[in-house]
């Protein structure tokens, strides 16, 4: 049985939520095929949204959207595909492996049965394939399938550490725990809404290097900030 959150804790997760639904709105859920998404998170590592976007419609144009022509194509030309999105060399023959391991188990390149999985299956499951760890599985699980999976990506974590959701040293993973814990309730797009505004929120003024604490709409309920806004 899980245990009750923090109620501390969840009264701030939830003010950290409505700021920023309040500075960003909600964002609408692109909901992608989960092939899309896998091969897609695949690509991402390491690099940003958009060369990760461009290399996997380079793929997809190329071979026309047919993974069997995807999964047997020469090594090179797969690595030449993806090139924009750096580490071809690592990122091709994960790519090619993850098509190989869904057609081997599935017999055809469908992973839609991910659906009936819990959250921890279903990241335990796509944890298998190559160059997935737990923030790209979370990705797929709560993007494709509307799952309460919790994605920490380097915003999330740098933010729920500054804002004290989790300790300053605390690992993604133990992030990603806190906050599938249940401190902000177990409504996935609510989990969506909050991870992709924390990341806009990052990228505007908590940048990792010089965080805009003094004009920042979460300074109040922030641990960082008001350290660092009361030493000036
Ligand atoms: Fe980041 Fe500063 Fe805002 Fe805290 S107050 S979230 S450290 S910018």
């Amino acid at each position: 049985m899980r245990d009750e959150p923090d109620a501390k804790l969840a009264a701030k997760a939830r003010e950290i939520y409505d700021l920023l639904v309040e500075e960003y709105g909600i964002p609408e859920r692109k909901s992608w095929d989960p092939m899309h998404e896998l091969l897609l998170t695949i690509l991402s590592a390491n690099t940003n949204d958009v060369n990760s976007g461009r290399a996997f419609r380079t793929l997809m144009e190329r071979y026309d959207g047919d993974y069997d022509a995807m999964r047997t194509a020469p090594l090179a030309e797969i690595k030449q595909a993806i090139r924009v999105a750096g580490m071809y060399n690592q990122k091709a023959p994960r790519l090619i492996k993850t098509l190989e391991m869904v057609k081997a188990e599935r017999g055809e390149y469908n992973i839609d049965h991910v659906a009936e999985m819990p959250v921890a299956e279903g990241e335990a499951y796509l944890s298998r394939f190559p160059g997935v760890g737990h923030k790209t599985a979370s990705i797929v699980l709560l993007f494709s399938f509307g799952k309460p999976a919790f994605p920490v990506d380097t915003h999330v974590q740098r933010l729920s550490q500054r804002l004290g959701i989790s300790d300053p040293k605390a690992s993604p993973a133990k992030i990603k725990g806190i906050w599938e814990s249940g401190i902000l309730g177990q409504d996935a797009k609510e989990y969506y809404v909050l991870h992709i505004n924390l990341i806009r929120h990052g990228r505007a003024i908590c940048q990792a290097r010089n965080p805009q604490c003094a004009s920042c709409r979460l300074l109040a309920i922030c641990d960082y900030g008001q350290r660092a806004t009361s030493s000036d």
